[in-house]
């Protein structure tokens, strides 16, 4: 135990629990609070004279007031509360930690509804002696617990609202929802168990957070230029205009059953949900695997080039660019305004309507770049069973509209949330 010898024991609040191993400086201070009576915005001016809590991302700019006003009335040294928060992944998963912008992999939580950056198992909550928050549970590369093998959840499952521990309702602990007062910790409520290959890669994304380089072909690559790689491949499997393409190439290419649209597409890709974001995770790690085979054959394979491969505003690692460089740079086949146009004249003389799925089908060839040149598929002759909320079909309009309105919030689209809700349902029957 760390403790620090009192100088005067009457600076000792009368609650004064130490950190677990692993928690955030959050979750301990929101511990501290309750266990002295007061809650965490309470707490909080008294340490930090003049401040306001939510403000802050306490797990990313601890006060140093705070960490001085702690350690003298807890008695637990001011080093290892400085350990609680996610500096201690400075120069592996990020390489500053400039003030106002946001990093890459460790999304805001806490300080607005609409953040989602903290997640929590139920299921360990649950086990838990002293109900505490993991540091790791941080990290948006992380999406399953390692301990349950279920997949986490960054929202209540009653209202959407985002898991926030300095926000605990009056009277609750660390395991209710700020917003609704729901307990996390009853019924089912994780997304799902997860496979085997997700947890690999996470063990291994954690394994290079702490400080191991990755062996990319040849060469070895630092953890920080890394993790700056896997964003920028994960930003075009999740959310650019290649991203239904990519995904259905790389499930093919892993061996993952993923049913079309049952990933939503968010430009913000701090959006995406634990569920969600594992599949994406394990599509982005097959892009890198056999480096830098696979990433080229796939590249190509959608009609990804060179200058859209490479076009962001940020340095990107040399490991990366050298790569695409090498093997994407030739002038490469690509279709014209022209053929397409030729193409759909050829359909339409067929009586077909030039669809992008016709067109792609007649050319061979994708083209993600100019799918505006195609027909959209109109919503009447799309065949039942195809367009957006089939599976909504006899269902009464105010029932589909809360039922469309609950897989937002969830951050699913409406497939995946009904298997979610039917898969519950019949689980709470076996029992
Ligand atoms: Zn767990
Ligand atoms: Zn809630």
């Amino acid at each position: 135990m760390a403790y620090r010898k009192a100088q005067d024991t009457f600076d000792l609040w009368p609650g004064r629990s130490p950190p677990c191993p692993g928690e955030t400086l959050s979750s301990w201070f929101t511990r501290i609070a309750l266990s002295n009576g007061l809650s965490p915005k309470e707490l909080f001016p008294i340490c930090v004279p003049g401040a306001r809590l939510y403000q802050l991302d306490l797990d990313r700019f601890p006060p140093r007031e705070l960490v001085e006003c702690l350690s003298k009335h807890t008695g637990v040294s001011e080093g290892k509360i400085r350990k609680l928060n996610l500096n201690q992944y400075l120069g592996t998963v990020f390489s500053d930690q400039p003030a106002k912008s946001r990093l890459p992999w460790i999304p805001p939580a806490g300080t607005a509804q609409k953040c989602f950056g903290q997640q929590i198992c139920p299921e360990c909550l649950r086990d838990d002696r002293r109900t505490h928050y993991r540091l790791h549970w941080r990290l948006y590369f992380v999406a399953d617990c390692h301990i349950r093998h279920n997949i986490l959840i960054d929202r209540c499952p009653y209202c959407g609202g985002p898991v926030s521990v300095l926000r605990v309702p009056d009277g609750g602990g660390l395991e209710f929802c700020a917003y609704c007062g729901g307990s996390y910790l009853g019924g089912e409520q994780t997304m799902g168990t997860v496979e085997e290959s997700s947890l690999l890669i996470q063990r291994n994304l954690l394994s290079v957070a702490g400080g191991n380089w990755v062996q990319l072909g040849e060469r070895h690559v630092h953890p920080v230029l890394f993790f700056k790689a896997l964003h920028h491949l994960f930003r075009l499997v999740a959310g650019s205009q290649f991203a239904t393409d990519l995904q259905e190439v790389l499930a093919g290419l892993s061996g993952i059953d993923l049913e079309r649209g049952s990933i939503p597409k968010f430009k913000e890709v701090e959006r995406y949900n634990p569920r969600c974001r594992q599949i994406l995770l394990q599509l982005t790690m097959k892009l890198i695997d056999r480096w830098p085979t696979t990433l080229v054959q796939v590249c190509k394979e959608v009609g990804l080039s060179r200058r859209r491969l490479l076009n962001t505003g940020h340095d990107l690692p040399f490991e990366l660019t050298r790569q695409v460089d090498e093997h994407l740079s030739f002038p490469k086949f690509e279709l014209t305004k022209d053929d397409i146009q030729a193409a759909s004249r050829v359909l339409e003389r067929r009586g077909t309507k030039p669809t992008y799925r016709e067109l792609q089908k007649l050319l061979n060839h994708r083209f993600p770049g100019h799918r505006k040149l195609s027909k959209p598929v109109a919503k009447r002759t799309v065949p039942c069973g195809f367009h957006r909320y089939w599976k909504l079909e006899g269902i009464s309009p105010q029932v589909r509209q809360a039922a469309k309105e609950a897989a937002k919030q969830a951050g699913e689209n409406i497939g995946p949330w009904i298997e979610g809700v039917l898969r519950r349902e019949l689980n709470g029957r076996k029992r």
